[in-house]
């Protein structure tokens, strides 16, 4: 089934790798408009049909033209995260408000300015990447990590409701451990305390029940379930895509 998306003109951060880059390709091959925005500005050759531009989510007057400048949106998918690995005795002050300033603000700052198009049109899809290391479940050293995330299931949940009579949907993904560019910098990172890159990578692996990772492909496919209209019911919705790690 192709053009589940047609005639939707979709914004996506983060769209250089992993979830990101996979949903973009998915939100492309549906038949959306794509506009596909990172940080870094290399990652997004490829992404063949999209408009890219280079955008840094933490920085607030360009995330402001960028979206204004896009026209109205049907979809806003909010990719950027960053994964700290530490507890409430090694979180830092940089890292509590890194986290807080790109996990959350971040997504207030695209969705504040994408709201305003949305409501005149009176439709809109926001799709926000959380997380099982949320309000959903505790991962051992993932304390800012799943603090952050546990607040874009409530951020998905204000704005869900605040819009819910104006066509606008608002729901988040939570998925479990998914094989991306930055897990294997964490899996390199656990290496020596591990014993070994392979006893790391097993570590990730062993929290899905169904004993494998995720791919970002199965991510992107509920990306573009959740922004097409065959998920119009849903709304403020956290939705697990974890292997069974939460069963
Ligand atoms: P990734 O971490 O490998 O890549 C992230 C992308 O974000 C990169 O292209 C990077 O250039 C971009 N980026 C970083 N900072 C940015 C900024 N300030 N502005 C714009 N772009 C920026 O991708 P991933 O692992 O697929 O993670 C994507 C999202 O999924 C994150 O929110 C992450 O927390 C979440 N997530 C990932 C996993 C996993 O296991 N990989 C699991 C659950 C949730």
């Amino acid at each position: 089934m192709a053009g589940r998306l047609a005639g939707k003109r979709a914004f996506l951060t983060a769209a250089g790798q992993g979830i990101g880059r996979a949903t973009a390709l998915a939100f492309l091959a549906e038949g959306a408009e794509v506009i596909a925005t990172d940080r870094d500005a290399d990652k997004l050759a490829g992404l063949e049909g999209a408009r890219t531009l280079a955008l840094d989510v933490l920085d607030d007057a360009a995330v402001k033209d960028a979206i204004g400048g896009a026209g109205p949106l049907d979809i806003l998918f909010n990719g950027a995260g960053f994964v700290h690995q530490n507890t409430a005795l090694t979180c830092t002050d940089q890292e509590w408000d890194f986290a807080f300033a790109l996990n959350v603000r971040a997504m207030w700052k695209t969705i504040a300015a994408a709201l305003p198009g949305m409501q005149a049109q009176g439709r809109g899809a926001i799709v926000n990447i959380a997380s099982i290391a949320s309000a959903l479940k505790a991962a051992p050293d993932r304390f800012v990590y799943g603090t952050t995330k546990a607040a874009v299931q409530g951020l998905t949940r204000s704005v869900a409701i605040d819009n819910v009579g104006k066509g606008i949907r608002c729901n988040c993904i939570c998925p479990g451990t998914v094989d991306t560019p930055s897990l294997g910098e964490r899996i390199a990172a656990n290496a020596s305390a591990a014993g070994s890159v392979e006893a790391a990578r097993a570590a990730f692996v062993a929290r899905q029940a169904m004993g494998r990772l995720g791919n970002a492909e199965e991510i992107a496919a509920l990306a573009v379930w959740l922004a097409s209209d065959e998920s119009a019911f849903v709304t403020g919705q956290s939705i697990v895509i974890d292997g069974g790690w939460t069963v």
